[in-house]
């Protein structure tokens, strides 16, 4: 009925208006966050399949507010992304990643290297690589140490410019990888043409191992692509054992998920790592 419409319309209606306020909540109050020390990056390791060992660990932000509480990032991050504020935490990101890097040289865990999520927004800004390796330089680290995660999505956009800077970070010697693989759209001739070193294989493909079929297929078909293009396989959101095991079988090199470790605040890590070592 007409009645009906026009609540259905108000209701949709207040519904946006909500959505907007708490954007801007969130807005206001992340404007700060470096500055109110609200931020913190947790750690969750990546394991080989092969040999069991660590191989390194991604980088995953945090973030507590007084007032709002936690706050995941699925939902600031692309509100930071539309004020740009997310060139901010990113770089705050990559200098704490960097921080702890140098920290590790001192120790036995001189070897480990971290992944670190960059935005497209990020990506696209001109000075990023230049940006990273002063912080590199700075810290007198090798800078294999540090792996350059972008999105499908952003590897598969501005593909011109894309190949010069892909080539720009692989010759410098950073890891590229290519997060959430087979949820958008790969050009095949591209990727054959990207010197990328590492797939993750999205969680969504891992979720069905290894009941679903079609999950598998896609699995299957993603590591033998990927290696036949040289590159290494993450399996993201590894939660039971007999997906690792699945994918063990089908030689895929690294997996990562809450069967081996949720994500860790530092401390916690590397107790982590001193309880698994080896
Ligand atoms: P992502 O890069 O795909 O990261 C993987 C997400 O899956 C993380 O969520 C991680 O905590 C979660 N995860 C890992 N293993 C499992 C598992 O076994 N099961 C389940 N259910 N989840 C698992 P998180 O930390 O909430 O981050 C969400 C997204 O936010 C990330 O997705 C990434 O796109 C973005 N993000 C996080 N930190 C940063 C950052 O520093 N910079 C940028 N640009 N984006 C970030
Ligand atoms: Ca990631
Ligand atoms: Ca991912
Ligand atoms: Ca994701």
């Amino acid at each position: 009925s007409k009645a009906m419409g026009k609540n259905t319309y108000s209701l949709y209606n207040e519904n946006m208006e909500a959505q907007l306020e708490e954007k801007l909540l969130i807005e206001k109050h992340l404007r700060n966050a470096i500055e109110n020390d609200e931020l913190e990056v947790y750690y969750q390791p990546q394991v080989s399949l092969s040999s069991g060992h660590i191989n390194g660990v991604e980088a995953l932000l945090r973030w507590h507010n007084p007032t709002l509480g936690f706050v995941p990032p699925d939902k600031f991050i692309s509100i930071a992304e539309d004020s740009q504020l997310i060139l901010k935490l990113g770089e705050w990101v990559a200098q704490t990643c960097i921080e702890q890097l140098q920290i590790w040289q001192q120790t036995h865990l001189a070897n480990l290297h971290i992944a670190m999520n960059v935005s497209s927004v990020q990506f696209e800004d001109p000075d990023f690589i230049d940006q990273i390796s002063n912080m590199m330089k700075q810290a007198n680290l090798p800078n294999h140490l540090l792996e350059i995660e972008l999105t499908e999505r952003t590897v598969m956009s501005n593909v011109s410019d894309n190949i010069v800077r892909f080539n720009q970070i692989r010759s410098s010697g950073y890891g590229l990888s290519v997060d959430d693989f087979g949820t958008g759209y790969s050009s095949l001739s591209y990727l054959k043409r990207f010197p990328l070193s590492i797939l993750k294989i999205d969680k969504s493909f891992v979720d069905g191992i290894p009941k679903d079929d079609d999950d598998k297929s896609i699995a299957t078909a993603i590591l033998n692509l990927a290696h036949s293009l040289n590159m290494h396989v993450v399996a993201e959101g590894v939660e039971t054992i007999e997906q690792l095991l699945f994918l063990r079988e089908l030689n895929c090199d690294f997996a990562q998920g809450y069967f081996i470790s949720r994500p860790l605040p530092i401390y916690e890590l590397e107790e982590w790592l001193q309880l698994n070592k080896g």
